[in-house]
């Protein structure tokens, strides 16, 4: 019986995924966090595997069951071919053993911060605001690379075992959480939260204390 239960199991929640990366995917596009055929969302499986989204996929427009399916170790298995920037995943996922889900964004106010300069590598933004703490933590930005070079990857590897989001130069954010809609949450604050650093830029504002940031990440850890 629990032979016959698992596999169903592991495939409602597939579909359930599937599902739920198409709504989430069309709600950032509607919302103007995405453009064109820019953006990428994965989820880990069950099983090992890995949902992602398709290479040159609109994500307002996803088709749950053509979205590609990676197995263990991260080879093409099913659905559509995917991101070209699956790389970038992967190399999350490497070193997060315990996040369920990215999302990549070309992102406008988090584009725009990652091209000012004198911004602090380690942490681009401020903790401007409690969520921001709660949900993206330090953001170091990764120098710029020509999109799809495997170095890129390699670059994030190198700062995902520390951090949950990172922000490519010149390209956009990669943002990991314990599971979708996690991902998307911290996706969005990073958003809204580097929109509040562009009008707050020569205002001086207030940011939190290291005190107050400590005490969050104590109290709120996010994978
Ligand atoms: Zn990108």
């Amino acid at each position: 019986m629990s032979d016959h239960k698992a596999p169903s199991a592991h495939l409602g929640q597939e579909s359930q995924l599937r599902e739920q990366i198409a709504t989430l995917g069309k709600s950032l596009f509607d919302r103007g966090l995405t453009m064109g055929s820019s953006g990428n969302i994965s989820v880990r499986l069950d099983d090992g595997g890995w949902l992602m989204t398709p290479t040159n996929a609109c994500l307002g427009r996803l088709d749950p069951g053509s979205i590609s399916r990676l197995d263990v170790n991260g080879d093409w298995q099913g659905g559509d071919k995917p991101t070209k920037e699956h790389f970038l995943h992967m190399a999350m996922y490497a070193e997060r053993p315990r996040s369920g889900a990215i999302v990549h964004l070309h992102s406008t106010h988090s584009v725009a911060v990652s091209c000012l300069p004198g911004i602090d590598p380690c942490d681009c933004i401020p903790p401007l605001t409690a969520y921001y703490v709660m949900r993206v933590g330090k953001l170091p930005l990764v120098p710029y690379h020509i999109p799809g070079d495997p170095s890129l990857g390699d670059a994030v590897r190198g700062l995902a075992g520390q951090h949950s989001a990172v922000l490519l130069a010149n390209h956009g954010p990669v943002v990991a959480g314990k599971n979708l809609e996690a991902a998307v949450y911290a996706t969005e604050e990073l958003e809204e939260t580097a929109k509040l650093f562009l009008m707050l830029r020569g205002e001086n504002p207030r940011a939190l204390t290291p005190e107050q940031v400590a005490e969050l990440e104590a109290r709120f850890p996010r994978d």
